[in-house]
């Protein structure tokens, strides 16, 4: 568990807040929003496949209902509105736009720009992007700790957002860049769970110096680590977290998601005593509900589930 003030998150919306203004977008313009997050349910064959957030100004997508069933709806629903801009997930992203071109369809009315968080945007993910809507790709690195923050600016640099936090990096052995090392976070904001140099488990390279747009901010470059795995259902879908399918079960302290075979997964669970079988079932029911109705799930009680060499826990491995 891990704990953040009102103050801390409101600092945060603020950092996001900004990153949006840099391209000329506030955050309460209308806008499409592109989550891992269950929306509609996973048997539904019909539109509407999104929802509408009106506080938020905005239209919410869920990557369960991306895919050649659905993405003549999809693609409609976003030529139809005139969003202003996009966000979410650049893997959500980057399929919509792979999966609209396979059916042949076009973007008529993109946004003025789209910004990704949560994952690194790969290149390869921003060239398909920026060619199917139209528009530039921008993203921002941060933590679910809110412990340091940095923003691209129109130049495609990463400043740091130095109100937030404190990065540091301590160089360590690994590659061949001595200036280049694990990434340290101090946060400022967060009075009820401060962190002093945290290791996050990414790296990355610091450099200072001027940038053509202007900002004097230190510049994070090299940012590696981040990859995030994804389950792949037999509907064709690509899943990254599985967060929600664990909510409101009891006894259960980790679970980890691993898929080995095309059209199956195993869960490891690590449970206390209050764990029983309907717990299970609820973990199932969800994962039928949300996520596939079709993959085979095997669930294995273990005692412990390993970290990865930099002691970061994975929610979800892929060895397909
Ligand atoms: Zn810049």
């Amino acid at each position: 568990v891990f704990y953040r003030t009102p103050a801390s998150i409101s600092f945060q919306w603020a950092v996001w807040s900004r990153h949006k203004q840099r391209f000329d977008v506030n955050y309460d313009d209308y806008h499409a929003l592109f989550t891992g997050k269950p929306i509609v349910p996973a048997t539904q064959r019909k539109p509407p496949f999104w929802r509408t957030n009106k506080p938020m100004n905005q239209l919410i997508f869920g990557m369960q209902h991306i895919n050649k069933d659905t993405i003549r709806a999809i693609i409609e629903k976003l030529n139809d509105a005139p969003l202003v801009f996009y966000t979410g997930y650049p893997s959500i992203i980057y399929q919509i736009a792979t999966t609209a071109v396979a059916a042949g369809l076009n973007m008529m009315a993109g946004p003025k720009v789209i910004f990704t968080g949560a994952e690194p945007l790969h290149e390869f993910q921003r060239n398909v992007i920026e060619a199917f809507f139209g528009c530039l790709v921008t993203d921002q690195y941060g933590t679910s700790e809110g412990v340091a923050n940095a923003s691209k600016c129109p130049e495609g640099n990463y400043h740091v957002d130095f109100e937030m936090g404190y990065l540091e990096v301590a160089p360590d052995d690994i590659g061949d860049d001595p200036a280049t090392g694990e990434l340290l976070m101090t946060g400022f904001t967060n009075l009820g769970m401060p962190l002093i140099r945290y290791a996050i488990g990414d790296r990355g390279k610091l450099s200072r110096g001027s940038c053509a747009c202007g900002r004097h901010s230190p510049v994070l470059s090299k940012l590696e680590g981040r990859s995030e795995d994804y389950v792949l259902t037999p509907e064709g879908n690509k899943i990254t977290r599985f967060d929600y399918i664990y909510k409101g079960v009891n006894g259960l302290e980790e679970a980890q998601v691993i898929q080995r075979k095309a059209g199956e997964i195993d869960i490891l669970l690590v449970t206390n005593t209050e764990f029983t079988s309907d717990e299970q079932r609820k973990i199932l029911e969800a994962l039928t509900r949300y996520v596939s109705p079709t993959l085979e799930v095997h669930f294995k009680v273990v005692n412990d589930i390993p970290r990865t060499r930099s002691g970061k826990f994975r929610a979800v491995i892929n060895q397909l």
